[in-house]
């Protein structure tokens, strides 16, 4: 491992200070996947600025929505009341997201921030990895791609993104409070992650000086909720396929308004309103859910080895629709 500066701040001017000191520094929360990172030399940071002893481990009522400082762990956000009571599909993210043991670790701010698990951008010794190293190929396009993505890649990156609780933030229209020295600034979660173009290393809307703060919720839509995730084993695994799914139903059982966020199959969070508008006013029958998976999947561009992505998404977004509109 490279050697790195470690610097403890005991306040969030001291982190934002610090980190605008030292050129390629990064903040360590609970470390849960940048310690694995650069323990095998992906991550070479100068410094590791620690903010887990700032006071950002809040979670609020803001009004009908809830604030969740950055500094939460996942167990926290996972079993606090005022998440469980609004926003259940939030909850079952993070439940399925990781071990207790990661969960009580890792803060929301890391989790947004994790990387992908890219076979080949986690190991060094394959030289051809745009987001590892800027310019030098893809390794997976030609390789073993079955985990890789079918929507939002690009001929530098078809790398997915990994988090299970973005994908449930994604579908509850969160937002992402950051800040720096100069500013504060809300992103919304939609304009928070970039997609690969031709420069991959860059994956969200963040200045390198920039700190999260906290994530804020809105007042939520519906209970009418669920979290399917789809994987190749029950534990300890990253989503082949998953479908953060809210509908808001009227007194006829009409659907009022739908969110489909999936993961796992795209660089970030994926979701397409026309997908969603195409709901809107219909019963939730099977016909209406199929309608929607197809349009969901319209443009998908599966590699060598992860076709069968386009017939699971289609069948997860169905099965998720189905248990949410009962629940
Ligand atoms: Fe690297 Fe992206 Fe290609 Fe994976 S898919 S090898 S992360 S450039």
């Amino acid at each position: 491992m490279k050697a790195f500066a470690y610097i403890r701040s005991n306040s969030v001017d001291d982190a934002l200070s610090s980190i605008a000191q030292h050129a390629n520094a990064k903040y360590l929360g609970g470390g849960t996947n940048l310690v694995d990172l650069m323990k095998t030399g992906v991550e070479k940071p100068s410094a590791l600025v620690d903010v887990s002893r700032l006071p950002l481990a809040t979670i609020e009522a803001r009004g009908d929505g809830v604030n969740i400082g950055a500094m939460a762990s996942n167990s926290a956000v996972a079993s606090h009341p005022l998440i469980l009571e609004r926003y259940p599909v939030l909850a079952q993210a993070l439940l399925a997201g990781a071990s207790a043991q990661i969960r009580n670790m890792a803060t929301v701010g890391g989790n947004l921030l994790q990387r992908t698990r890219c076979f080949y951008f986690y190991d060094p010794s394959y030289a051809e990895c745009n987001k590892r190293v800027p310019g030098s190929g893809c390794a997976a396009m030609s390789g073993y791609n079955r985990i890789h993505s079918i929507v939002g890649g690009s001929d530098h990156c078809i790398a997915v993104h990994p988090s299970d609780m973005a994908v449930a933030l994604t579908a509850l229209d969160a937002a992402v409070v950051v800040g720096n020295k100069r500013r504060e600034r809300i992103i919304p979660f939609r304009d928070f992650y970039r997609l690969p173009g031709d420069t991959p290393n860059i994956e969200t809307d963040l200045a390198p000086d920039d700190m999260i703060m906290s994530v804020a919720l809105p007042a939520p839509i519906s209970r009418h909720s669920t979290y399917l995730k789809i994987r190749d084993r029950n534990s300890f695994a990253f989503a082949l396929v998953s479908v953060a799914a809210i509908l808001d139903l009227d007194v006829d059982k009409r659907i009022r308004d739908a969110r489909i966020a999936i993961g796992g199959i795209a660089p970030k969070p994926w979701r397409v309103p026309s997908a969603e508008q195409a709901l809107t006013g219909q019963l939730p029958t099977e016909a209406a859910f199929a309608r929607a998976a197809e349009i969901l999947l319209e443009g998908a561009k599966p590699l060598r080895y992860n076709g069968f992505k386009v017939e699971l998404t289609r069948r997860a977004v169905m099965r998720a629709l189905s248990t949410a509109s009962a629940s």
